[in-house]
Protein backbone atom coordinates (compact mmCIF):
# COMPACT_ATOMS: atom_id res chain seq x y z
CA UNK A 1 0.00 0.00 0.00
CA UNK A 2 1.02 3.07 -1.01
CA UNK A 3 -0.78 5.46 1.52
CA UNK A 4 0.79 4.62 5.22
CA UNK A 5 4.30 4.58 3.43
CA UNK A 6 3.82 8.28 2.30
CA UNK A 7 2.09 9.14 5.35
CA UNK A 8 5.07 7.26 7.41
CA UNK A 9 7.06 9.16 5.58
CA UNK A 10 5.28 12.64 5.86
CA UNK A 11 6.13 12.07 9.45
CA UNK A 12 9.86 11.15 9.95
CA UNK A 13 10.40 14.06 7.74
CA UNK A 14 7.93 16.67 9.06
CA UNK A 15 10.42 18.15 11.12
CA UNK A 16 12.30 19.42 8.18
CA UNK A 17 9.50 20.73 6.97
CA UNK A 18 8.43 23.16 9.89
CA UNK A 19 8.91 26.26 8.29
CA UNK A 20 6.54 25.37 5.08
CA UNK A 21 4.04 25.66 8.46
CA UNK A 22 1.06 28.09 6.85
CA UNK A 23 -0.86 26.86 9.12
CA UNK A 24 -0.95 23.45 7.38
CA UNK A 25 0.52 20.86 9.98
CA UNK A 26 -1.14 17.68 10.01
CA UNK A 27 -3.43 17.32 12.59
CA UNK A 28 -3.98 14.03 14.42
CA UNK A 29 -7.61 14.40 15.33
CA UNK A 30 -8.51 15.22 12.28
CA UNK A 31 -10.68 12.88 9.59
CA UNK A 32 -8.26 10.19 8.07
CA UNK A 33 -9.43 11.51 4.83
CA UNK A 34 -8.21 14.40 5.22
CA UNK A 35 -5.12 14.07 6.65
CA UNK A 36 -4.87 11.51 3.74
CA UNK A 37 -5.53 14.23 0.63
CA UNK A 38 -3.04 16.52 2.45
CA UNK A 39 -0.12 14.48 3.24
CA UNK A 40 -0.30 13.14 -0.21
CA UNK A 41 -0.03 16.50 -2.08
CA UNK A 42 2.97 17.71 -0.09
CA UNK A 43 4.07 14.73 0.76
CA UNK A 44 7.86 13.99 1.24
CA UNK A 45 8.78 10.44 0.27
CA UNK A 46 12.25 8.72 1.59
CA UNK A 47 13.27 6.62 -1.49
CA UNK A 48 16.57 4.50 -1.92
CA UNK A 49 17.55 6.40 1.41
CA UNK A 50 17.30 9.55 -0.54
CA UNK A 51 14.38 12.43 -0.07
CA UNK A 52 12.25 13.31 -2.57
CA UNK A 53 9.54 15.86 -2.85
CA UNK A 54 6.34 15.38 -4.81
CA UNK A 55 5.82 18.37 -7.12
CA UNK A 56 2.27 19.64 -8.20
CA UNK A 57 0.92 21.97 -10.49
CA UNK A 58 -0.25 23.49 -7.44
CA UNK A 59 3.20 24.43 -6.29
CA UNK A 60 4.55 27.68 -7.91
CA UNK A 61 8.12 29.57 -8.36
CA UNK A 62 7.36 31.23 -5.02
CA UNK A 63 6.57 27.96 -2.96
CA UNK A 64 9.84 26.25 -4.78
CA UNK A 65 12.30 29.67 -3.43
CA UNK A 66 10.87 29.90 0.24
CA UNK A 67 11.33 25.98 0.42
CA UNK A 68 14.82 26.73 -0.93
CA UNK A 69 15.70 29.51 1.06
CA UNK A 70 14.30 27.32 4.09
CA UNK A 71 16.68 24.17 3.81
CA UNK A 72 19.64 25.92 3.15
CA UNK A 73 19.43 27.23 6.96
CA UNK A 74 19.02 23.83 7.95
CA UNK A 75 22.44 22.54 9.89
CA UNK A 76 22.07 19.52 7.57
CA UNK A 77 21.65 20.95 4.04
CA UNK A 78 20.11 18.21 1.79
CA UNK A 79 22.20 19.45 -1.33
CA UNK A 80 20.47 16.65 -3.24
CA UNK A 81 16.95 17.84 -1.92
CA UNK A 82 17.49 21.30 -2.95
CA UNK A 83 19.12 20.51 -6.41
CA UNK A 84 15.59 18.35 -7.35
CA UNK A 85 13.55 21.78 -5.74
CA UNK A 86 15.20 24.12 -7.90
CA UNK A 87 15.00 21.73 -11.27
CA UNK A 88 11.23 21.62 -10.12
CA UNK A 89 11.57 25.69 -10.16
CA UNK A 90 12.90 26.20 -13.65
CA UNK A 91 10.23 23.83 -15.02
CA UNK A 92 7.32 25.52 -13.29
CA UNK A 93 8.50 28.43 -15.35
CA UNK A 94 7.64 26.21 -18.21
CA UNK A 95 4.21 26.34 -19.79
CA UNK A 96 2.35 22.96 -19.80
CA UNK A 97 2.44 23.38 -23.73
CA UNK A 98 5.70 24.79 -23.65
CA UNK A 99 6.97 21.71 -21.67
CA UNK A 100 5.99 19.26 -24.44
CA UNK A 101 8.67 20.71 -26.58
CA UNK A 102 11.61 21.67 -24.20
CA UNK A 103 11.43 18.45 -22.14
CA UNK A 104 13.68 15.89 -24.73
CA UNK A 105 16.06 18.80 -25.29
CA UNK A 106 17.16 18.30 -21.70
CA UNK A 107 17.83 14.40 -22.46
CA UNK A 108 19.55 15.11 -25.76
CA UNK A 109 22.55 16.60 -23.76
CA UNK A 110 24.45 13.71 -22.81
CA UNK A 111 25.92 15.74 -20.12
CA UNK A 112 22.41 16.09 -17.88
CA UNK A 113 23.14 14.48 -14.45
CA UNK A 114 21.42 11.35 -13.84
CA UNK A 115 19.77 13.57 -10.80
CA UNK A 116 18.28 16.00 -12.82
CA UNK A 117 16.78 13.48 -15.18
CA UNK A 118 14.88 11.67 -11.87
CA UNK A 119 14.04 15.02 -10.98
CA UNK A 120 12.30 16.14 -14.27
CA UNK A 121 11.09 12.13 -14.68
CA UNK A 122 9.68 12.66 -11.21
CA UNK A 123 8.20 16.21 -12.21
CA UNK A 124 6.40 14.69 -15.49
CA UNK A 125 5.11 11.78 -13.66
CA UNK A 126 3.38 14.30 -11.75
CA UNK A 127 2.14 16.34 -14.11
CA UNK A 128 1.31 13.83 -16.87
CA UNK A 129 -2.21 14.01 -16.74
CA UNK A 130 -1.57 17.64 -17.56
CA UNK A 131 0.86 17.14 -19.95
CA UNK A 132 -1.22 15.58 -21.92
CA UNK A 133 -3.59 18.51 -22.35
CA UNK A 134 -2.87 21.72 -24.01
CA UNK A 135 -2.83 24.81 -21.62
CA UNK A 136 -6.86 26.23 -21.52
CA UNK A 137 -8.02 22.49 -22.40
CA UNK A 138 -9.20 21.99 -18.81
CA UNK A 139 -11.87 24.87 -18.28
CA UNK A 140 -13.27 26.58 -20.73
CA UNK A 141 -11.72 29.60 -20.26
CA UNK A 142 -7.77 29.34 -20.73
CA UNK A 143 -5.26 30.00 -18.44
CA UNK A 144 -3.50 32.88 -20.30
CA UNK A 145 -5.81 35.37 -19.63
CA UNK A 146 -7.38 35.12 -23.49
CA UNK A 147 -10.49 34.61 -24.47
CA UNK A 148 -9.54 32.35 -27.52
CA UNK A 149 -9.02 28.57 -26.50
CA UNK A 150 -5.81 27.06 -27.15
CA UNK A 151 -4.01 30.27 -27.28
CA UNK A 152 -0.80 28.90 -26.18
CA UNK A 153 -0.48 27.48 -29.60
CA UNK A 154 -1.31 30.09 -31.95
CA UNK A 155 0.06 33.93 -32.17
CA UNK A 156 -2.71 35.57 -33.05
CA UNK A 157 -6.91 35.13 -33.94
CA UNK A 158 -7.56 35.79 -37.98
CA UNK A 159 -10.92 35.74 -38.20
CA UNK A 160 -10.50 36.24 -42.28
CA UNK A 161 -8.46 33.60 -43.33
CA UNK A 162 -8.81 30.20 -42.70
CA UNK A 163 -5.26 29.62 -41.96
CA UNK A 164 -2.76 32.40 -42.06
CA UNK A 165 -0.07 30.51 -39.68
CA UNK A 166 1.61 27.61 -40.88
CA UNK A 167 3.84 26.18 -38.45
CA UNK A 168 7.67 25.26 -39.32
CA UNK A 169 7.29 21.78 -39.19
CA UNK A 170 11.19 21.60 -38.33
CA UNK A 171 9.51 22.71 -34.68
CA UNK A 172 8.06 19.14 -34.71
CA UNK A 173 11.21 16.75 -34.10
CA UNK A 174 9.26 14.61 -31.21
CA UNK A 175 6.28 12.92 -31.07
CA UNK A 176 3.40 15.71 -29.68
CA UNK A 177 0.61 14.40 -27.85
CA UNK A 178 -2.48 15.88 -28.24
CA UNK A 179 -5.94 14.69 -25.90
CA UNK A 180 -8.65 15.45 -28.02
CA UNK A 181 -11.44 14.53 -26.02
CA UNK A 182 -12.18 14.77 -22.02
CA UNK A 183 -15.45 13.41 -20.67
CA UNK A 184 -15.17 14.57 -17.19
CA UNK A 185 -14.47 18.33 -18.39
CA UNK A 186 -17.33 18.00 -20.72
CA UNK A 187 -14.93 18.39 -23.97
CA UNK A 188 -16.83 15.61 -26.17
CA UNK A 189 -16.58 14.61 -29.96
CA UNK A 190 -19.72 14.38 -32.68
CA UNK A 191 -18.91 13.75 -36.22
CA UNK A 192 -19.51 16.84 -38.50
CA UNK A 193 -21.81 14.70 -40.73
CA UNK A 194 -21.63 10.73 -40.72
CA UNK A 195 -21.24 9.69 -44.23
CA UNK A 196 -19.42 8.03 -47.07
CA UNK A 197 -16.12 8.83 -47.76
CA UNK A 198 -15.85 10.40 -51.52
CA UNK A 199 -12.27 11.71 -51.61
CA UNK A 200 -9.67 10.81 -49.28
CA UNK A 201 -6.55 12.98 -48.00
CA UNK A 202 -3.42 13.28 -49.75
CA UNK A 203 -1.85 13.87 -53.04
CA UNK A 204 -4.71 14.29 -55.75
CA UNK A 205 -4.38 15.71 -59.06
CA UNK A 206 -1.11 17.22 -58.93
CA UNK A 207 -1.79 19.13 -55.56
CA UNK A 208 -2.18 18.49 -52.32
CA UNK A 209 -6.02 17.39 -50.67
CA UNK A 210 -5.55 18.66 -46.86
CA UNK A 211 -9.00 17.36 -45.62
CA UNK A 212 -11.43 14.64 -46.63
CA UNK A 213 -14.47 15.10 -48.87
CA UNK A 214 -17.91 13.56 -47.33
CA UNK A 215 -20.97 13.34 -49.59
CA UNK A 216 -23.99 14.96 -48.31
CA UNK A 217 -27.21 16.52 -49.57
CA UNK A 218 -27.54 20.29 -49.91
CA UNK A 219 -29.17 21.72 -46.66
CA UNK A 220 -27.51 18.68 -44.59
CA UNK A 221 -26.50 19.67 -40.73
CA UNK A 222 -23.01 20.51 -40.43
CA UNK A 223 -21.94 19.71 -36.98
CA UNK A 224 -18.77 20.85 -34.57
CA UNK A 225 -16.56 17.91 -33.82
CA UNK A 226 -15.10 19.63 -30.72
CA UNK A 227 -15.97 22.63 -28.34
CA UNK A 228 -14.47 25.54 -29.45
CA UNK A 229 -14.62 28.85 -30.27
CA UNK A 230 -15.91 29.82 -34.57
CA UNK A 231 -12.95 31.75 -35.95
CA UNK A 232 -14.03 31.77 -39.46
CA UNK A 233 -17.01 31.97 -41.11
CA UNK A 234 -17.24 33.82 -44.57
CA UNK A 235 -16.73 32.88 -48.03
CA UNK A 236 -13.07 32.39 -48.80
CA UNK A 237 -11.46 31.28 -52.49
CA UNK A 238 -12.07 27.80 -53.45
CA UNK A 239 -13.44 26.50 -50.15
CA UNK A 240 -16.87 28.67 -50.93
CA UNK A 241 -18.56 29.18 -47.63
CA UNK A 242 -16.27 28.06 -44.98
CA UNK A 243 -16.00 27.92 -41.17
CA UNK A 244 -12.90 27.30 -39.07
CA UNK A 245 -13.18 26.60 -35.43
CA UNK A 246 -10.30 26.35 -33.06
CA UNK A 247 -10.82 23.92 -30.60
CA UNK A 248 -9.74 23.93 -26.81
CA UNK A 249 -7.67 20.39 -27.44
CA UNK A 250 -5.46 22.78 -29.76
CA UNK A 251 -6.58 21.86 -32.83
CA UNK A 252 -8.67 23.79 -35.54
CA UNK A 253 -11.08 22.06 -38.02
CA UNK A 254 -12.35 23.43 -40.95
CA UNK A 255 -16.08 22.66 -43.02
CA UNK A 256 -16.10 23.87 -46.43
CA UNK A 257 -18.42 24.35 -49.24
CA UNK A 258 -21.37 24.86 -46.96
CA UNK A 259 -24.21 26.40 -48.06
CA UNK A 260 -25.57 28.30 -45.05
CA UNK A 261 -24.26 29.08 -41.77
CA UNK A 262 -25.44 28.75 -38.83
CA UNK A 263 -22.45 30.47 -36.45
CA UNK A 264 -20.54 33.51 -36.92
CA UNK A 265 -17.00 34.25 -36.19
CA UNK A 266 -16.52 34.23 -31.90
CA UNK A 267 -19.29 31.80 -31.42
CA UNK A 268 -18.95 29.45 -28.76
CA UNK A 269 -20.03 26.18 -30.20
CA UNK A 270 -19.88 22.65 -28.53
CA UNK A 271 -19.69 19.65 -29.37
CA UNK A 272 -22.71 18.41 -31.79
CA UNK A 273 -23.82 22.03 -32.62
CA UNK A 274 -25.02 22.43 -36.17
CA UNK A 275 -22.70 25.31 -37.43
CA UNK A 276 -23.92 25.25 -40.87
CA UNK A 277 -26.13 23.47 -43.60
CA UNK A 278 -24.04 21.65 -46.21
CA UNK A 279 -23.54 22.25 -50.04
CA UNK A 280 -21.43 23.13 -53.06
CA UNK A 281 -20.40 26.64 -52.93
CA UNK A 282 -16.46 27.42 -54.34
CA UNK A 283 -14.73 24.97 -56.16
CA UNK A 284 -16.71 22.13 -55.91
CA UNK A 285 -18.43 19.27 -57.99
CA UNK A 286 -21.44 17.91 -56.41
CA UNK A 287 -22.92 18.41 -52.67
CA UNK A 288 -20.07 17.54 -50.50
CA UNK A 289 -18.27 18.51 -46.95
CA UNK A 290 -14.64 19.06 -47.28
CA UNK A 291 -13.39 18.51 -44.12
CA UNK A 292 -10.05 19.54 -42.77
CA UNK A 293 -8.28 19.26 -39.19
CA UNK A 294 -5.17 21.44 -38.66
CA UNK A 295 -2.61 21.84 -35.98
CA UNK A 296 -0.78 25.30 -36.27
CA UNK A 297 -2.29 25.70 -39.98
CA UNK A 298 -0.32 21.72 -40.25
CA UNK A 299 -3.17 19.41 -41.85
CA UNK A 300 -3.64 15.94 -40.26
CA UNK A 301 -5.50 13.14 -41.91
CA UNK A 302 -8.67 13.54 -40.59
CA UNK A 303 -9.80 9.58 -41.66
CA UNK A 304 -7.16 8.60 -38.93
CA UNK A 305 -8.80 10.48 -36.16
CA UNK A 306 -12.57 9.95 -37.35
CA UNK A 307 -14.51 7.36 -38.47
CA UNK A 308 -17.05 8.83 -40.71
CA UNK A 309 -18.90 5.50 -41.10
CA UNK A 310 -19.53 5.08 -37.78
CA UNK A 311 -19.46 8.52 -36.74
CA UNK A 312 -16.44 7.42 -33.85
CA UNK A 313 -12.99 9.21 -32.73
CA UNK A 314 -10.80 6.81 -33.49
CA UNK A 315 -8.81 7.53 -30.14
CA UNK A 316 -9.13 10.28 -27.53
CA UNK A 317 -5.26 11.07 -27.32
CA UNK A 318 -3.59 11.18 -30.92
CA UNK A 319 -0.33 11.74 -30.79
CA UNK A 320 1.41 13.35 -33.57
CA UNK A 321 4.76 13.58 -35.73
CA UNK A 322 6.07 14.99 -38.46
CA UNK A 323 5.20 13.56 -42.35
CA UNK A 324 6.60 15.11 -45.40
CA UNK A 325 4.17 18.64 -45.32
CA UNK A 326 1.63 16.73 -42.76
CA UNK A 327 1.35 15.71 -39.19
CA UNK A 328 0.63 11.68 -39.29
CA UNK A 329 -1.11 10.08 -36.68
CA UNK A 330 0.95 7.59 -34.43
CA UNK A 331 -1.05 4.84 -35.06
CA UNK A 332 -1.81 3.66 -31.86
CA UNK A 333 -0.91 -0.29 -30.66
CA UNK A 334 -4.30 -1.08 -28.92
CA UNK A 335 -4.57 -4.28 -31.55
CA UNK A 336 -0.68 -5.71 -31.68
CA UNK A 337 0.30 -8.18 -29.36
CA UNK A 338 2.28 -7.28 -26.22
CA UNK A 339 5.51 -5.84 -26.82
CA UNK A 340 8.72 -5.43 -24.54
CA UNK A 341 10.88 -2.94 -24.58
CA UNK A 342 14.53 -2.75 -23.35
CA UNK A 343 15.57 0.58 -21.70
CA UNK A 344 18.27 2.39 -22.71
CA UNK A 345 20.64 4.28 -21.54
CA UNK A 346 18.87 8.34 -20.67
CA UNK A 347 15.25 6.79 -20.45
CA UNK A 348 12.89 8.16 -18.69
CA UNK A 349 8.97 6.58 -18.36
CA UNK A 350 7.25 9.81 -20.16
CA UNK A 351 9.51 9.46 -22.93
CA UNK A 352 8.75 5.48 -23.92
CA UNK A 353 5.26 5.99 -22.89
CA UNK A 354 5.33 8.44 -25.74
CA UNK A 355 7.86 6.77 -28.04
CA UNK A 356 5.70 3.35 -27.74
CA UNK A 357 2.30 4.96 -27.82
CA UNK A 358 1.24 4.00 -24.38
CA UNK A 359 0.93 5.94 -20.75
CA UNK A 360 3.07 6.24 -18.36
CA UNK A 361 0.23 4.68 -16.23
CA UNK A 362 -0.80 1.19 -18.52
CA UNK A 363 3.63 0.71 -18.40
CA UNK A 364 3.39 1.05 -14.62
CA UNK A 365 0.53 -1.27 -14.17
CA UNK A 366 1.76 -3.47 -16.93
CA UNK A 367 5.20 -4.19 -14.98
CA UNK A 368 4.01 -3.74 -11.54
CA UNK A 369 6.34 -0.53 -10.86
CA UNK A 370 6.04 1.66 -8.03
CA UNK A 371 5.32 5.65 -8.47
CA UNK A 372 8.74 7.26 -8.99
CA UNK A 373 10.51 3.83 -8.87
CA UNK A 374 13.69 4.27 -11.30
CA UNK A 375 14.84 2.49 -14.48
CA UNK A 376 17.41 -0.12 -14.67
CA UNK A 377 19.21 0.05 -17.95
CA UNK A 378 18.46 -3.44 -19.61
CA UNK A 379 15.29 -3.58 -17.81
CA UNK A 380 12.72 -5.29 -19.56
CA UNK A 381 9.41 -3.30 -19.75
CA UNK A 382 6.05 -4.63 -20.90
CA UNK A 383 4.91 -1.74 -23.13
CA UNK A 384 1.50 -2.02 -25.15
CA UNK A 385 -1.38 -4.25 -23.84
ZN1 LIG B 1 -12.07 18.25 -50.37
Amino acid sequence: MRLPLSLLAVQILLPLFAFSGNGKTPKSEETENTAVKRDTSSAVVIYDAEAKFIPSSEYDVAFYTDMIDSLVQLDTVPVALINQLNVYRNLTKRKRSELLYVVDSIFESPKVPKPVVNAVNIYLNALERELAAPTGFYAHVPLDGSPYPANAFYKDWNTNVPFPERNNLADFDSVLTLRLTNPELDCGFEVPFKGILTSHFGWRWGRNHNGTDINLNVWDPVKAAFPGVVRVARFYKGYGRVVVIRHYNGTETLYAHLHRFKVKAGDEVDAGDVIALGGSSGHSTGSHLHFEIRFQGVPINPATVINFGKGTLKQEVIRLERDGSFLAVVPDRENEAPLVYEVQKGDYLYKIAREQGTTIEDIRTANNLRRNEPLRVGQKLRVGT
